[in-house]
């Protein structure tokens, strides 16, 4: 067998990747192996942020996820408390973000080519969500939180099976 179709067979057996690009393509993606479930975040920041009753978004690894293009791209806004959003200069959509003081990073489930597979597992600050904010009747295969919950633990809900 010689080594150039050796090459590209174990190419094919790479782990899936699932790519993810903004609204007007610069800024691109790519995440290697499984991505996480999806939970939205009802608080007034998100709101503000998306224009939309909730976000929707997960986190991976830093190691599986990589830039493909359009960093240079990327504007952030961050406010006193913390909450910070990065966005395409060009198009305004929000992008992925290293979350602080971990290893993860947060992915706007917007952006992802690939979601066939996902499905929201859990609903944040539903406490303050708008009044027409009718996340309480979707979401009953899902767990609600009032606030935000332990990061780890909603990690580990993200990447549960089942
Ligand atoms: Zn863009
Ligand atoms: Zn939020």
């Amino acid at each position: 067998m010689c080594a150039v179709s050796w090459c590209s067979q174990s190419e094919k057996m790479e782990k899936p990747s699932v790519k993810g690009e903004c609204l007007c393509g610069t800024v691109r993606f790519e995440i290697q192996g499984e991505v996480g479930n999806l939970y939205q975040c009802h608080c007034s920041l998100c709101r503000k942020v998306t224009g939309a009753a909730a976000n929707a978004a997960t986190f991976v690894d830093a190691e599986r996820f990589s830039w493909r293009g359009g960093e240079g791209a990327i504007r952030s806004f961050v406010k006193d408390s913390g909450y910070r959003a990065d966005f395409c200069q060009h198009c305004s959509s929000l992008v992925p973000n290293p979350l602080r003081d971990t290893d993860l990073v947060w992915i706007p489930a917007g952006l992802l080519e690939d979601s066939k597979n996902l499905k929201v597992v859990a609903h944040l600050h539903t406490a303050s969500r708008a009044d027409w904010d009718s996340c309480t009747e979707s979401a009953q295969t899902a767990q609600c939180f009032d606030s935000m919950p332990d990061l780890k633990a909603l990690h580990q809900l993200l990447y549960e099976k089942g």
